[in-house]
């Protein structure tokens, strides 16, 4: 039993009260500038934030320290150093020197640098990050930083999140300035990200190559119970799943996540964590602790928690839903409707801000969430569609209707609504959140991303939105500087805004068909694929988007292109290879050792007598006979083609090959494989089925 959460939380981190009861004043008020302004910390501060930072390590129990760092692999990386410094003959002192806080060498040969890094300058930077706080783990001292190249060029997932937020705090001070509110000194997107994942019994996970090497079953055929019930989403949670996730929240709360909410998801097998929501930069720090800790918790239950987007065909996939919403130093929410007629009109552009941004990039938001994972999830008839769309509830989208034709709001509460005279009516928080299957949903006083893969770090799609809206930001802030008359050109450019980008808006089921065609009609992206959306980051747009707010060059814009192309095709590439040995190695046998024992009954039933008839095993036999015949040539055209791809193919080429050939042959070889199954005799199948996994955990 644990009784004293408030004593535990936190006490594993480095905090600002940590840091406030132990650094000398100077040294404390030049973390603070740093943390909030980003002036660099002096020599002497970071020698003795070094030093305080190690006593308190030591106690504890750290010995070593790490640079922790997000590269391009979308996993963490570390490299652990001890404090250990040999002192005369035989003995060591622990150090911690300014410069091991402040910079990091890391041989980066290793890591994807999308050619931003040849090879005879191979060496990567890491660099603190004082805006995250430092933690102990496992007896290291883990010192969050970005990774960037010997020239200064981004190597990994925090660099550009921390580049949007200056922007993005520059350009909506500016908005705020206009509606007087010169108090404000800071604006800060926040976000908490639910995280969605599968938990399985390690026995099965261990017998399932498929698993083990790709994250996903590549084989299964469904089981005769999946999810049509509805009866796991919120059910009682079983002992097993209670105690890893008391557990889990535990760990967590030493490390200051805010881990609060946990349910049962959809799926049998699947759960979910929701932390309190806070600043993005912080909050996407921690997604990546969770889903470390997610995993390595697991196996110390005898569990495995699968954190793939679509680890089960025939059942819901896992997604990360991505909250983010406008915070500033005042405690304001920017995105909360407010009260009186200035803060509701502050509201509308901050809101269309969005709109407008979302619409003009309907490609950067598809790219951030573009993984050869992500793939099988959305566009399934439980996971938003590939195409990009904003659900903003009918209360606000009849808000938005009256503004553009001028026309008086007829809500139940009367109100005029000529923007910066009026008062928009309250809108209830639930009327806004009924729809499930929008990928981009207003929920009362945020966005609620839900195209987010679950295992994608949302550093990507929040420096991604960051910017966007940022951008949007300045062209609204350039316009209304300049006005005579701040209330008519305001009024005029919100309406403008909404009649340009109203396409965008959508309070229909984004699951359904017609959708598809509409979007078409509306002349909306629809980019099913990671291959269909990554050539598009490099366009023009895009481009000067990216370097007009300092967040990316164009070197860096197609190194990681590069990259995530390249992931695509490793990914698939490993995929089709799996496959083949499990078709190979597992699945030909038991067909053919099942054929073998019908065909040996028929035999026998016919010897023993003429007039006896076997219609089930020749029922079975046939059927079988001809499903495997069709299994050998999509089994042989899937090996025909994985020994055509060449690594030494450019990127865009292999990726190509991987969508238009091995994924489609991979799925073909495992319609009938599964068709197989569900014929065969249970002992005949040696790996553990969706039946068995599914259900792995019982109690
Ligand atoms: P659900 O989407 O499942 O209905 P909630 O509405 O309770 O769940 O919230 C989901 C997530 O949204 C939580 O992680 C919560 O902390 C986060 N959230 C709430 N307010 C904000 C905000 N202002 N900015 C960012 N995230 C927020
Ligand atoms: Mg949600």
């Amino acid at each position: 039993m644990v009784n004293n959460i408030p004593e535990i939380f936190g006490s594993m981190v480095f905090s600002d009260k940590v840091m406030k009861e132990r650094l000398p004043k100077e040294a404390y008020d030049a973390v603070r500038m740093a943390i909030e302004n980003g002036t660099p910390l002096s020599h002497d501060a970071a020698k003795s934030v070094a030093s305080v930072m190690k006593e308190w390590a030591i106690e504890k129990g750290a010995t070593h320290f790490t640079h922790w760092f997000q590269p391009m692999t979308g996993i963490t990386a570390e490299k652990h150093d001890s404090f250990i410094e040999p002192f005369g003959e035989s003995e060591v002192i622990m150090k911690f020197s300014e410069k091991s806080l402040v910079k990091g060498e890391a041989d980066g040969s290793s890591f994807p640098s999308g050619g931003l890094r040849a090879t005879f300058e191979a060496r990567g930077y890491t660099a603190w990050d004082p805006t995250s706080y430092a933690f102990v783990k496992d007896g290291s001292l883990y010192v969050p930083t970005a990774f960037c190249s010997y020239g200064g060029e981004a190597l990994d997932k925090k660099t550009p999140l921390l580049r949007s937020l200056e922007t993005f705090n520059k350009q909506a001070l500016r908005i705020l300035k206009l509606f007087g509110k010169d108090n404000v000194k800071k604006v800060t997107p926040t976000c908490g990200a639910e995280q969605e994942y599968f938990l399985i019994d390690k026995s099965v996970y261990e017998k399932r190559i498929d698993l083990i090497h790709c994250g996903r079953t590549l084989f299964g055929a469904r089981p005769a119970k999946g999810q049509e019930l509805e009866d796991h989403y919120y059910g009682a949670i079983k002992s097993r799943v209670s105690a890893y996730m008391k557990d889990l929240e535990l760990e967590l709360w030493k490390l200051g996540v805010y881990a609060k909410t946990k349910h049962n998801e959809v799926a049998p097998a699947q759960h979910e964590l929701a932390p309190v929501f806070t600043s993005i930069n912080i909050a996407s720090d921690q997604n990546q602790l969770t889903m470390e800790l997610m995993k390595s918790v697991a196996n110390k239950h005898g569990l495995v928690c699968l954190l793939h987007e679509k680890p089960f065909a025939s059942v819901s996939g896992s997604g990360k839903h991505d909250n983010w919403s406008i915070t500033t130093d005042t405690k304001e929410n920017l995105l909360d409707p407010g009260a009186t007629p200035n803060e509701n009109a502050q509201f509308l552009l901050f809101l269309m801000a969005v709109i407008c941004a979302v619409d003009k990039h309907q490609d950067l938001l598809r790219i951030s969430v573009a993984s050869a994972g992500n793939d099988h999830r959305l566009g399934g008839d439980e996971a938003p569609p590939a195409i990009i769309s904003i659900y903003l509830g009918e209360e606000l989208e009849n808000v938005l209707a009256s503004i553009e034709s001028g026309a008086e709001y007829n809500a139940k509460k009367k109100s005029e609504l000529k923007i910066g005279v009026s008062v928009l009516p309250p809108i209830p928080k639930d009327s806004t959140d009924r729809n499930r299957t929008s990928p981009f949903a207003f929920t009362g006083n945020k966005f609620e991303f839900r195209m987010v893969g679950a295992s994608t770090n949302i550093a990507c799609p929040n420096f991604i939105l960051n910017t966007i809206v940022a951008d949007q930001l300045k062209e609204f802030a350039d316009k209304l500087e300049k006005a005579e008359n701040f209330n008519l050109a305001l009024n005029k450019l919100i309406r403008a805004s909404i009649k340009e980008h109203k396409r965008i808006l959508f309070s229909g089921n984004s699951y359904s068909k017609e959708w598809q065609k509409e979007a078409k009609a509306r002349g909306l992206l629809n980019l099913e694929t990671t291959v269909d959306a990554l050539p598009l980051y490099s366009q023009q747009k895009n481009v000067e988007l990216f370097e007009r707010h300092k967040v990316l060059s164009k070197g860096e814009i197609n190194s990681r292109t590069e990259i995530l192309l390249e992931n695509y095709a490793n990914i698939v590439h490993i995929e089709a290879l799996t496959a083949i040995h499990i078709a190979r190695k597992h699945i030909a046998p038991a067909i053919i050792n099942y054929q073998a024992f019908l065909l040996n009954e028929i035999k026998l039933k016919k010897e023993y007598s003429i007039e006896i008839s076997a219609k089930l095993e020749e029922s079975l036999i046939n059927k079988l006979a001809s499903l495997s015949d069709c299994f050998y040539e999509a089994l042989e055209k899937l090996i025909q083609d994985t020994t055509k791809y060449q690594k030494s193919w450019e990127t865009l080429k292999k990726a190509k090959f991987c969508k238009n050939y091995l994924i489609k042959e991979m799925q073909t070889l495992r319609n009938y494989a599964d068709q197989m199954e569900l014929l065969m005799g249970k002992e005949y199948i040696k790996f553990p089925t969706y039946e068995d996994i599914l259900y792995s955990v019982k109690y």
